[in-house]
């Protein structure tokens, strides 16, 4: 019945992913973790398999066969991982392992560029992943960090985030769909306010991204995150799209 609704053939999307003919605990495996980490398609698999079997080397750095075919496998990732989230240019995707990574790297990043009584502003909804990082920046720098506060049902309050916002503000960081409620956040509103005050904008799209199209562009956003693990890719690599920076 359900399946009728959805219009998915589920059977034939479940042949897909191999880990779901074990068992576990005598039982047929129902795999209900997405979230957290989806699983891996054969496709993905054969694809990772075949680049170990066939070109695996040092990207970038060699000029044999095998470093040539695997710096062009790596740069054609990088431009459909453009494409995607119709970022400008291939340039502006760094590779990276995570999500908790890219946003290490954007945070290491403005270390250098904060200085005391500059101010952070993140939301009460974010990952443990996004609020650690920001809090050593600011124990760093000396910069402030100010927290957009929530409703009880789970909406940000953008009314006190608009007035959080001043000549201070450098960054700005939310997530585009929340991991502990599934709340989708008015980004485009946050990002718009933020860069009426020259703030950037760090978007996390380790949860919207298996469901929401992001067209960067679009967000005018300055950085925008994921993980591969959480969209039927493999465990280790991430995305960090970097705009204005680049230009
Ligand atoms: C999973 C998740 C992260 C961390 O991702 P990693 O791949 O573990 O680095 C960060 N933010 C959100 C919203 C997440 O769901």
């Amino acid at each position: 019945m359900l399946e009728k609704e959805l219009m998915l053939d589920i059977q034939k999307i479940r042949k897909d992913f191999p880990i779901l003919n074990r068992e576990v605990n005598g039982k047929p495996l129902i795999y209900f973790d997405n979230a957290a980490t989806s699983q891996t398609p054969q496709q993905v698999i054969d694809c990772i398999v075949d680049y170990y079997s066939r070109y695996n080397a040092n990207i970038h750095r060699g000029v044999h066969t095998l470093s040539q075919e695997a710096t062009d496998a790596y740069e054609e990732a990088r431009i459909k991982i453009q494409q995607h989230f119709n970022a400008a240019k291939p340039y502006e995707m760094i590779l990276t392992s995570g999500t908790t990574d890219s946003i290490n790297l954007v945070a290491n990043g403005f270390a250098s560029l904060l200085k005391e009584g500059d101010e952070i502003i993140v939301s009460a909804l974010e990952h443990h992943s996004n609020i650690v990082p920001w809090q050593m920046l600011c124990e760093h720098t000396g910069a402030v960090l100010k927290v957009i506060p929530m409703f009880e049902s789970g909406q940000l309050d953008m009314e006190t985030y608009v007035s959080l916002l001043n000549e201070n503000t450098k960054l700005v960081f939310c997530n585009h769909v929340s991991n502990a409620l599934g709340v989708i956040n008015p980004i485009e509103f946050i990002i718009e306010k933020a860069h009426e005050v020259n703030a950037a904008v760090l978007i996390d799209g380790a949860q919207a991204s298996p469901h929401i199209k992001a067209d960067v562009q679009a967000l005018d956003v300055d950085f925008y995150v994921a993980s591969a693990h959480k969209i039927c890719g493999p465990t280790g690599v991430g995305l960090c799209m970097e705009r204005k920076l680049a230009q």
